[in-house]
């Protein structure tokens, strides 16, 4: 069986079946995607049609107006290009706890197969450990997240340096474009009441945060952002992508997170334009895939990727040493999250993150840190920081949190000089940040936001 894929459970493939039922998940894209790759393949070998499903619930945590409206975004797109390549096309919204909650079981009723997308965090984790024993026919994961499929590595790596040579042995095979493909069996059926689209506000979930004022959803934004990323950002990335106010970073994050794009188009895009306009581009491609898979890396080999327990021994022990440092300031979660904090940077930074629903990757660093430097104990730390990037965040809930969040606690780190509080695990200072970046320029920036 291709590499990417791994089948969760031994039911037999129903004989008299209307469809192969392809869940997005997480990818939710027709383009560049491995796994509706795998539904055609597997549609076309029984004769079947294929049909694209995707629902949106009111009760994970921290669904919100934000969340909801990014995934509405693309919606329209994706329905009209399955329509084009004769899949069919299935979008339930549950508005609240009183509409059914049984829509994938009421689809896979009519499926010879579930295909849907391999993942190693949040709810898509718990619907593929549970769901399988629940139907009565193959269910079926595919890896459409990483270029590198996850499959191939047998434990969790140490930190970049150990994933990095293994990424970079086998890149040239699968840094290639998904196979094109076609349906034998177009899709003909009715489709159960439910369909269309809705509106965040006629859903029972979080309407106090609001959808980000920067980052529309959907297939076209993506694209839109992409393409803006090569013409204006790609040629200064290696030089200015660590300078918040410069704004050189590509933006892309919200977008492979809910699989509006996937980082394999990125990744071959990027390349395409650097050899044609003779640019370097291996920062950003480091970054893209060498940083992104090893965070997917991480979670898929870690039983539970938020627990502080996931460090390494030597920040462990060093932290413990120092859990009864003074801190001063101390912050509770609320002033966190208010942007109430004395220093007017970390402030910026959080602001930007309510408003926008990204933080830049430079100052992300800074932010982490800043929580663990005022917060009450390491753990009450880690939890803030989940919160805030799980709740408020775009590209939140991701492989990429988790593992960010805990590299601020020394995860694919090393040891430094010993400090307060923070013993052997890194230290970022503002006079540093004062001295690299343009502190100014960037609270200033947020500011205008809103
Ligand atoms: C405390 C903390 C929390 C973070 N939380 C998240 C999160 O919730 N979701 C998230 O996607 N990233 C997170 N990151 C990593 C990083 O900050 C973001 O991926 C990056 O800022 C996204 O912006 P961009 O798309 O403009 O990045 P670019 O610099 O343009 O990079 C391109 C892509 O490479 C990947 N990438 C970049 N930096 C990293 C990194 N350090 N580790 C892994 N992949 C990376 C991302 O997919 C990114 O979209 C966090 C970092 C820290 C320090």
């Amino acid at each position: 069986m291709n590499v990417r894929v791994r089948l969760l459970n031994n039911k037999p493939i129903r004989p008299q079946a209307k469809y192969v039922l392809y869940w997005a998940q997480m990818n939710r894209r027709v383009e560049s995607n491995h796994a509706l790759a795998h539904a055609v393949a597997l549609a076309n070998e029984h004769g079947l049609p294929v049909l694209f499903y995707e629902g949106l619930a009111c009760d994970y945590p921290f669904a919100s107006d934000r969340l909801h409206q990014f995934v509405l975004d693309a919606v329209p797109h994706t329905e009209k290009r399955c329509h084009k390549l004769g899949l069919g096309y299935f979008f339930y919204a549950r508005k609240n706890a009183q509409s059914p909650n049984d829509m994938l079981y009421r689809l896979a009723a009519d499926a010879a197969a579930v295909v849907t997308d391999d993942y190693p965090v949040f709810i898509a984790t718990r619907h593929n450990l549970t769901v399988p024993e629940r139907i009565d026919i193959p269910y079926y994961v595919v890896d459409s997240s990483c270029i590198v499929p996850m499959n191939l590595f047998e434990k969790r790596e140490y930190a970049a340096y150990t994933i990095r040579p293994k990424i970079n042995r086998v890149l040239s095979q699968y840094l290639v474009p998904v196979e094109r493909w076609k349906v034998n069996v177009p899709f003909r059926y009715e489709l159960p009441a439910g369909h269309g689209a809705v509106s965040p506000a006629e859903c029972d979930i979080d309407h106090s945060v609001a959808p980000s004022k920067l980052y529309p959803g959907g297939r076209k934004a993506a694209e839109k952002q992409l393409e803006e990323f090569l013409l204006e950002n790609l040629r200064r990335y290696a030089r200015e992508s660590n300078q918040p106010a410069g704004r050189a970073t590509s933006c892309l994050s919200p977008y492979l997170h809910f699989g509006h794009i996937s980082s394999l188009e990125v990744a071959l895009a990027v390349k395409e334009y650097a050899a044609e306009y003779k640019l370097v581009a291996d920062e950003f491609l480091e970054q893209l895939i060498v940083r992104r898979e090893l965070a997917f890396n991480f979670a898929r080999f870690s039983p539970n990727p938020q627990s502080i327990d996931n460090i390494p021994n030597w920040a462990l022990e060093t932290l413990r040493k120092h859990a009864s440092d003074i801190r001063s300031p101390q912050y509770t979660r609320e002033q966190f999250e208010a942007a109430a904090t004395h220093d007017a940077l970390w402030n910026a930074t959080q602001n930007e993150l309510l408003i926008t629903g990204k933080t830049h990757g430079y100052y992300r660093m800074y932010w982490g840190k800043k929580i663990i430097e005022w917060s009450r104990t390491a753990e009450e730390a880690l939890a803030t920081m989940i919160y805030l990037q799980d709740r408020y965040a775009l590209d939140g809930r991701d492989p990429n949190t988790y593992t960010n969040v805990l590299w601020c606690f020394g995860l694919h780190d090393r040891p430094w000089t010993e400090r307060a509080i923070f013993g052997m695990v890194r230290y970022m200072s503002f006079d540093g940040m004062k001295r690299k970046t343009d502190v100014p320029e960037y609270i200033r920036q947020v500011a205008a936001l809103g």
